[in-house]
């Protein structure tokens, strides 16, 4: 099919994005070799990984054979950083004097893993950001806003380089409060802003309530780029996000360690698109560890960054679970979608009760429910040998005459949904804890309790 000059303006590239999948296929199984070639010769941690399972670049002859590479945990990356060349250590595949960048992750899951990156890697970075944000509407009319603390961590950092690429005014919101970031919005008329969910819902609730502001009249923000948390692929929290500020709002996935490889497109399709252009994923049965490539079968992200040089990517284990969608886009990209976005961590999906359940499916349960606020609190306990599951929720001033069919209707759904039973316990409404940038909603106390 031809792509037309109107066609074409939807796509940052417009040949890599529509190219068929067996193309796509050469094009990363070509950049996949190539990277594995220069971990095996350049990177201490990478040649021992390989050399333990007796595998050398030269023996991955088909796309197949890409599962046989022994994948790395970031509990591997711990053991190797702080050492030299400092602080990397074994992984860095370039002179130290190449590294321009510096980042960390946030070590919610134990210490901090150092990220380098070279100037070449940086503009990878927003390469992959421009792919994600030129699909999600953002042109060179765009002026958009950035309410995030510039800081150590990754972020949006990617994202503002990534705007400047595409063309548009980008004003940094870094150090200002969030009041003082909701009157800039509305002096500058911004018309995008890339912010967590958490963030999102919390900065309308400023809005209405500090400064008399209704985003969705008052201010001209139409575009919304979440990343950090899942809400935006939650369809009840997406839509509190949508209704609050009379804007679109799309997600987007990456790491620190990875980078920005999923992103949602205009055409909101229920999933993200893979950038199968710089990026290879497989999803790996959570169990057996067999490769899964047809929709229906929720598994392990595992991922390779396919042109970041400092410090590769290949096959990392994200611990993300997600499942392969089963219909194309009718954005007509060629990159893969997966269902849902991410649904979840392979670690916090835990067994409650002998249960399965995801943190997001009690989430999409309590968002949808008109007369609860955003905020919500699970604590999972064990009482004796039982788990006990407490589900703390707030409602909203107005509906407490509803009280009764409200909380009705919440344990019903949730009964539905998560096949659980819970203890609601109603808080005042302004109570339970309001986060800047990612919410801890979910505590697991069980081990505690032992
Ligand atoms: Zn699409």
């Amino acid at each position: 099919m031809k792509v037309s000059k109107k066609e074409s303006n939807v796509y940052w590239n417009p040949i890599i994005e529509t190219l068929p999948m067996e193309k796509l296929r050469d094009l990363q199984f070509m950049k996949f070799k190539k990277i594995l070639e220069w971990a095996y010769k350049r990177s201490k941690f990478h040649r021992r990984l390989y050399q333990e399972a007796g595998l050398k670049p030269g023996d991955i002859k088909t796309f197949e054979d890409v599962a046989k590479v022994p994948k790395v945990e970031k509990s591997m990356m711990m053991d190797i950083q702080r050492k030299d060349p400092f602080p990397y250590g074994e992984a860095l595949c370039v002179p130290l004097e190449e590294v321009t960048e510096f980042r960390q992750t946030s070590g919610t899951t134990g210490t901090p893993i150092y990220q380098p990156d070279t100037w070449q890697d940086w503009e990878w970075w927003s390469e992959a950001w421009a792919y994600l944000l030129y699909a999600q509407g953002y042109r060179k009319t765009d002026r958009v806003f950035l309410p995030f603390g510039y800081n150590i961590f990754v972020a949006f950092w990617a994202g503002h380089y990534a705007a400047e690429k595409i063309g548009c005014e980008v004003v940094p919101g870094g150090v200002l409060d969030t009041e003082a970031r909701i009157l800039k919005i509305q002096e500058l008329r911004a018309t995008a802003m890339m912010a967590t969910p958490t963030y999102v819902l919390g900065m309308a609730d400023t809005a209405r309530k500090k400064l008399g502001i209704d985003p969705a009249r008052d201010l001209s923000i139409r575009k919304i780029t979440c990343a950090g948390e899942p809400g935006a692929s939650i369809p009840s929290t997406k839509q509190r996000m949508e209704e609050a500020w009379g804007a679109k709002v799309y997600d987007h996935v990456g790491a620190t360690e990875v980078g920005a490889w999923g992103f949602e497109c205009t055409a909101q399709p229920g999933g993200l698109h893979v950038n199968e252009a710089l990026f290879l994923v497989h999803l790996e049965d959570i169990e057996t560890g067999e490769t899964i490539e047809k929709p229906g079968r929720k598994g392990k992200i595992i991922i390779t960054a396919l042109d970041r040089i400092a410090q590769p990517c290949i096959r990392f284990d994200s611990k993300d679970v997600a499942e392969w969608s089963k219909d194309p886009c009718p954005c007509g990209r060629t990159f893969r979608l997966i269902r849902g976005g991410v649904v979840g961590r392979a670690d916090d999906i835990t067994k409650i009760k002998g249960v399965l359940v995801a943190p997001s499916a009690i989430e999409e349960v309590v968002h949808s429910i008109k007369g609860l606020s955003d905020e919500f609190e699970v604590v999972v306990t064990k009482k004796g040998d039982l788990d006990d599951i407490t589900l703390k929720i707030e409602i909203l001033p107005d509906e407490e005459r509803n009280r009764e069919a409200i909380l009705v209707q919440l344990k019903d759904q949730l009964r539905l949904k998560t096949n659980l039973g819970y203890n609601i316990e109603v808080h005042p409404y302004n109570s339970l804890p309001r986060y800047e940038v990612k919410a801890k909603r979910f505590k697991d106390l069980r081990k505690k309790c032992e």
